[in-house]
């Protein structure tokens, strides 16, 4: 399947409503085979890796990729099976968690803002300012007013970004409340994966909806022409990657980074 025809089956156009009970976390029409799915993620990862070569050379552009998706949804695994392939110098991974006090005096953009990465780099957030119109609305960790004027505040800002040179690839991972469960599960009876678990995660399972809610309001309202959001299926995880490798070696292909022209020739030089 062309990474288009993949493409626009995931993307969210601007200002489209969203019902992710609509959207089936399990959906079989991208890469309903597994055996190709694998196959094609380790040539996207190879790819990326090679074009990541071409805009770290390049130096004049930069590619962010926001990871968002309710806990066990497998942003993680997603870094880990999708950027393997490349080199450690020009992938920068930032994780967001619970602003520290130094975060939290300043407005909530200002530590997103520092981890953008620079040009020539891959930046992902694991994570993001997206949490700042999640878990803040869904927990109220801000005034309601204060959450309303985020979404106006990050477009803006994604718009900034972009035309100062960076894309940007927003991808949802979405899970069914089912596999939720299955996940945590895991972790509890796998004694390698017991680091994983966070009790706390229980308290944000219990608000399922209104964890879900906030999703369809953040995709509503933050999808943008700049920066539209991805929906990927996220149920099986061979999906997920292979879904998410094809759209970025996809975006990155067409950004078609260049090695620059040197202002020597070979012959200029005799190595002694
Ligand atoms: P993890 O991704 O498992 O390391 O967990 C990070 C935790 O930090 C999650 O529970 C997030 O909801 C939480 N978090 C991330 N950003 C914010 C934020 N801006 N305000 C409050 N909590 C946040
Ligand atoms: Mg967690």
């Amino acid at each position: 399947m062309d990474w288009r025809t993949i493409d626009a089956c995931v993307r969210v156009d601007p200002g489209k409503t969203v019902k992710l009970a609509d959207h089936d976390p399990g959906r079989g029409d991208v890469f309903p085979d597994k055996k190709e799915a694998e196959k094609r993620l380790p040539f996207c990862a190879e790819e990326i890796n090679k074009l990541q070569d071409r805009l770290w050379a390049e130096r004049s552009r930069a590619l962010l990729i926001v990871l968002q998706g309710i806990d066990t949804s497998g942003k993680d695994g997603t870094v880990r099976s999708v950027f393997n392939a490349c080199g450690p110098l020009g992938v920068q991974v930032t994780g967001f968690g619970r602003p520290t006090e130094v975060e939290l005096a300043h407005d909530y953009l200002w530590r997103v803002h520092g981890a953008a990465p620079k040009k020539g780099m891959i930046g992902i957030f694991n994570r993001s300012h997206y949490e700042d119109v999640l878990v803040v609305k869904v927990h109220g960790l801000a005034p309601e007013k204060a959450i309303e004027q985020r979404y106006d505040q990050i477009n803006a800002f994604e718009k900034h970004l972009v035309e100062n040179g960076t894309t940007i690839l927003k991808f949802m991972l979405h899970i069914s409340k089912d596999e939720q469960k299955q996940r945590l599960e895991d972790r509890l009876s796998d004694s390698s994966k017991h680091w994983k678990f966070n009790p706390g995660d229980l308290d944000d399972r219990k608000r399922w909806d209104d964890f879900q809610k906030a999703y369809e309001i953040m995709l509503r309202r933050c999808s943008t022409e700049h920066a539209p959001w991805r929906v990927i299926p996220s149920d099986k995880k061979w999906r997920r990657n292979a879904i998410i490798a094809a759209i970025t070696h996809g975006v990155l292909d067409e950004m078609n980074p260049a090695y620059p022209d040197p202002t020597w020739k070979p012959g200029d030089f005799t190595i002694e």
